[in-house]
């Protein structure tokens, strides 16, 4: 049977790293790749007797998150104990929260380049928006290093604050999953609140999928997924593990809650441990902390929300007059986004500077390897240049002639360059007297125009930037003829 017969439900366990400067329930500061456990104290490294204390910058990111994901703060939450047994938590719980968390409900838009690239043309549901069940705030473990007899564990990053955000199982497919997590970073990198690097660790998910017969409502047993470390990884097990359970499905053998662990050399998902319940965590309040009042975190979390990367698109399309899908280029980096709007200030072309920082600067900063924050080129610099073209200085051509060397002297400004290279624009009297060369020597596409069909003076522009060696502006040339030419 085609999987088109079947439905899956994905959601997902998403773990973030905050950027604070110090731990979640201590003073420990966070940094990365130090000598292991050098960055501990009491506290953290779980002694008994340790009393924990709150990290109020972790709290106010994870409100500010919640903010941005329109969630709603409960007035007061609190922090409980999560208990289990684990060589990198001594303490045998794990400070959380379980029935007042600090973010309820909220959602995640599904932005269309945040898909995978191949999969951009074929969305199934455009404008999709994807429910959130929850956003608590915790504290992380240490980090464990398996080794064939024995384990290391680096407590450095233990109490290191971790938000978990929870969604519903309404993504369908290994592309929407992509999709949502890709969203969901640039909504956190766009706030500040996290790096979100999952190649560093700073994002973690894990992931549950079942299948189920189309019209079946009740959902399918799931299998949760786990070592999912890029977000390449998550697209490959998701469409291994959900042909792999259709399979089952198909073959009579029921799925069995479990947890299984994605084997990227190998390229297929593994069973890890069952699970037969839910954990019974036997999660109780903490009584070394006492609950916290939002109102304050709210109030300041809803003064320095930033701009979303959707609102941005909407501003850009509407203030700038450009296409909504230039605008999403534009805004997916935050960086990128102000330094287009750097040089679209004073502008009176922003169509043409958005056209130049897409096609032509996004293009060198790829060819070097760099990013929008090592541009050597200023956006005065570049809006200079805009202006150059537009103004008909310098023809398009000898526009990107001096944008190529721009790069390599970024302290010049694109007019002293025309000079150099000689783009001076030729006077008017010359071009007029190419111009009566021209129409003298092409009687057919003449009569055309003059005839009325004002395409035709394309050939006749044409022949005069040949004979003016491009130094003519086109639009200026096309004005001329039509003048001359264009039936009264
Ligand atoms: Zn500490
Ligand atoms: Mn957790």
């Amino acid at each position: 049977m085609p999987t088109t017969d079947y439905l899956v439900s994905i959601g997902l366990e998403v773990h973030v790293q905050l950027k604070t400067q110090s731990k979640m329930f201590c003073s420990c500061p966070v940094r990365f790749g130090e000598a292991p456990n050098t960055l501990v104290c009491p506290i953290c490294l779980g002694l008994p007797g340790a009393l924990p204390k709150l990290n109020a910058g972790a709290i106010e990111m994870t409100v500010l998150a919640g903010q941005l994901l329109g969630c709603s703060t409960p007035e007061v939450v609190k922090w409980d104990r999560k208990n289990y047994f684990y060589a990198d938590m001594p303490k045998n719980y794990q400070l959380s929260q379980y029935d007042l968390p600090l973010c309820l409900g909220g959602e995640v838009p599904l932005y269309e380049l945040a898909y995978p690239k191949d999969a951009q043309k074929s969305i199934v549901h455009p404008g999709k928006v994807v429910r959130l069940t929850r956003i608590h705030l915790e504290e992380d473990v240490a980090k464990s290093t398996h080794h064939a007899t024995y384990t290391l564990v680096d407590f450095n990053r233990s109490g290191t604050a971790l938000m978990e955000i929870v969604s519903e199982p309404e993504l369908e497919s290994a592309e929407e999953t992509v999709a949502y997590l890709n969203s969901l970073r640039q909504i956190l990198v766009y706030s500040g609140v996290s790096d979100a690097d999952m190649e560093k660790g700073q994002l973690r998910c894990d992931v549950n999928v079942s299948v189920r017969p189309k019209g079946q409502e009740k959902l399918g047993t799931k299998i949760e997924l786990k070592n999912l470390n890029s977000i390449s990884a998550v697209r490959r097990a998701l469409n291994y593990e959900i042909d792999r359970q259709i399979g089952e499905v198909e073959a009579g053998r029921p799925i069995q809650q479990a947890t299984w662990r994605w084997n990227d050399e190998v390229g297929q998902t593994e069973p890890m441990r069952s699970k037969e319940d839910a954990h019974d965590y036997r999660y109780f309040p903490e009584p070394d902390l006492l609950p916290v009042r939002t109102a304050p975190f709210v109030e300041r979390a809803r003064a320095i929300r930033p701009e979303l990367p959707h609102e941005k698109v909407a501003r850009f399309e509407a203030s700038y007059q450009i296409s909504h899908y230039d605008a999403s280029v534009l805004a997916a980096d935050r960086a990128l986004a102000d330094w287009f709007e750097q040089a679209v200030q004073g502008s009176t072309a922003p169509k043409k500077v958005a056209n130049w920082v897409i096609n032509n600067l996004l293009a060198e900063l790829n060819a070097r390897s760099i990013g929008i924050a090592d541009c050597p080129v200023s956006p005065t610099t570049l809006a200079a240049l805009v202006e150059l073209v537009e103004s008909g200085k310098v023809s398009n051509n000898q526009g990107k002639e001096i944008f190529a060397l721009l790069f390599e002297r970024p302290q010049d400004s694109p007019e002293v360059i025309a000079k150099e290279l000689g783009f001076e624009p030729a006077d008017s009297s010359e071009i007029e007297a190419i111009i009566d060369e021209v129409i003298a020597s092409n009687a057919g596409p003449v009569a055309e125009v003059m005839g009325g069909n004002e395409k035709a003076a394309n050939f006749l522009v044409g022949q005069v930037m040949k004979r003016s060696k491009g130094k003519a502006n086109p639009k200026q040339v096309t004005e001329m003829i039509l003048l001359r030419l264009r039936p009264s």
